[in-house]
């Protein structure tokens, strides 16, 4: 009988026990140090999880910001469809929203919990709760703290000292988004003592905080049907439309986090935000109707006139930011002032100073160099039989399902993996023992 240890019961863990599980030779355990299983997956898609997304293969590696190249074997051996069938199949019914979303048909992520409890119990792996590893045990050529190659996994230490021996151990710790789920870095950790390289980790999808204290004075202000570009020195990074939001440090929604994932990829610090306020209409045409606009209200001040072309409480900013005195009348206004206030609409600047903490983000960028790990097992290429996946690697991607299925891919084929550890493999190390 192999041993197989997961470590963390999140989307990734639950999955690789149970992939790790359908070899019935194996004895699986699933440690979690909180006192339930799931709790990010609890809060993910506001509560309603969104599973993952139904679009074709490109889209899934178009969605991936880091390392897509690495995630091949993983996506292909347990896509999209497979997650879908799983669910489905464990009594959790799906539903497809805008975008390909895919979310239970209940709307409640506990039921998406409940669906692989369930499966996990059927499967006859051991759940652990309450029960934090502390340190991850290795033999052989590399003791655990060298970087030497080579060195085989041989189980864990638990808080108390008690030690669990292990054929396997899979590292499915997450990463440090959201902190109070239970995601604190330890993976991090376990893998730097045993000689992986740890790429920096920042926060993504996330907030941005900016320098303009008009921001901040629009704090609530929700804008839809905007386009959002982000300049890094003169090059663009990033640009999308949809919907944002004022803050009281800066920007949010989902337009903003995923210009985020773009921002913590830049180098320099000369990051720039533009706002389209009317995308629908080229420079011409806004010019062509603000024209009419204040044709038909000649006489009203500048102030009062723009009510057709923006929500009452950016009419102020707007104002601020042309220069044009607000009790100036609209006939007075030059054909200079009038082209300054369109290209002002088409591309409302601030600066981005930063993102909000790891607490608010919803993804770890960086974590275990994927340089470390065999992408067709998921296997490290420092420690035998230890594996890692989900969010502890150095993957991420947009917002709409794709972060849950790199944890339910590569969870799968590291359990998997695990799971099938031949006897070719046992009889080596043995041998290098
Ligand atoms: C607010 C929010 C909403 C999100 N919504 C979505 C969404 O709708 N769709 C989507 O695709 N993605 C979403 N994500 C991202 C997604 O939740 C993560 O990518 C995914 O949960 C990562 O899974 P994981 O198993 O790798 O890590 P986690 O879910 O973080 O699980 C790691 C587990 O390991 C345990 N652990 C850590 N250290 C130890 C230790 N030493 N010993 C024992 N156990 C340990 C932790 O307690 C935790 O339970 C969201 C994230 C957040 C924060």
């Amino acid at each position: 009988m192999k041993k197989i240890i997961v470590i963390g019961g999140g989307a990734a863990g639950m999955m690789a026990a149970l992939a790790a599980a359908e070899n019935k030779n194996n004895r699986v355990m699933l440690l979690e140090k909180n006192e339930k299983l799931g709790k990010k997956l609890f809060i993910t898609g506001k509560g309603r999880c969104n599973v993952t997304n139904g679009a074709d293969m490109d889209t899934l590696f178009a969605n991936v910001c880091t390392n897509e190249k690495f995630l091949y074997s993983a996506f292909y051996q347990y896509d999209n469809q497979a997650v879908m069938s799983f669910l489905e199949k464990a009594g959790c019914p799906l539903k497809v929203e805008r975008g390909e979303r895919v979310f239970p048909v209940s709307d409640h992520s506990s039921d998406v919990i409940g669906a692989l409890q369930r499966e996990l119990k059927k499967a006859g792996v051991e759940i652990c709760l309450n029960t934090k590893v502390t340190e991850l045990l290795t033999s052989g050529a590399g003791e655990a703290g060298s970087a030497e190659e080579s060195s085989v996994i041989t189980g864990v230490k638990l808080t108390g000292g008690k030690v669990l021996e292990a054929d396997a151990v899979i590292v499915c710790t997450g990463g440090l988004s959201y902190p109070s789920t239970g995601s604190t870095g330890d993976g991090h950790r376990f893998a730097e003592v045993t000689g992986h390289k740890i790429v920096e980790c920042k926060p993504a999808l996330v907030p941005l905080e900016t320098a303009e204290e008009w921001c901040r004075d629009l704090m609530g202000l929700s804008l839809k049907n905007v386009s959002l570009r982000m300049i890094s020195g003169k090059k663009e990074v990033y640009s999308g439309f949809g919907e944002m939001l004022f803050t009281h440090f800066g920007v949010s929604g989902p337009l903003v986090l995923s210009a985020s994932s773009f921002y913590a990829k830049q180098k320099g610090d000369d990051i720039k935000l533009y706002l389209d306020l009317k995308p629908a209409l080229s420079e011409e045409q806004l010019d062509k109707r603000l024209l009419r606009d204040f044709e038909e209200n000649k006489n009203k001040q500048f102030k009062n006139s723009l009510g057709g072309l923006f929500p009452a409480r950016l009419i102020p900013v707007m104002i601020q930011l042309s220069g044009i005195h607000p009790d100036k009348k609209v006939n007075e206004i030059t054909r200079e002032g009038r082209r300054a206030f369109v290209s002002l609409i088409k591309n409302l600047p601030f600066t981005v100073t930063g993102t909000r903490s790891f607490a608010e983000a919803i993804i770890t960028q960086g974590g275990v160099s994927v340089k470390d790990v065999n992408p067709s097992t998921m296997e490290s290429k420092k420690v035998r039989g230890l594996y890692f996946a989900g969010e502890v690697l150095d993957l991420d991607a947009m917002t709409g399902g794709f972060n849950l299925q790199i944890a339910w891919s590569t969870g799968h084929l590291a359990g998997a993996s695990a799971g099938t550890f031949d006897k070719e493999t046992k009889k080596r190390i043995e041998h290098e023992l």
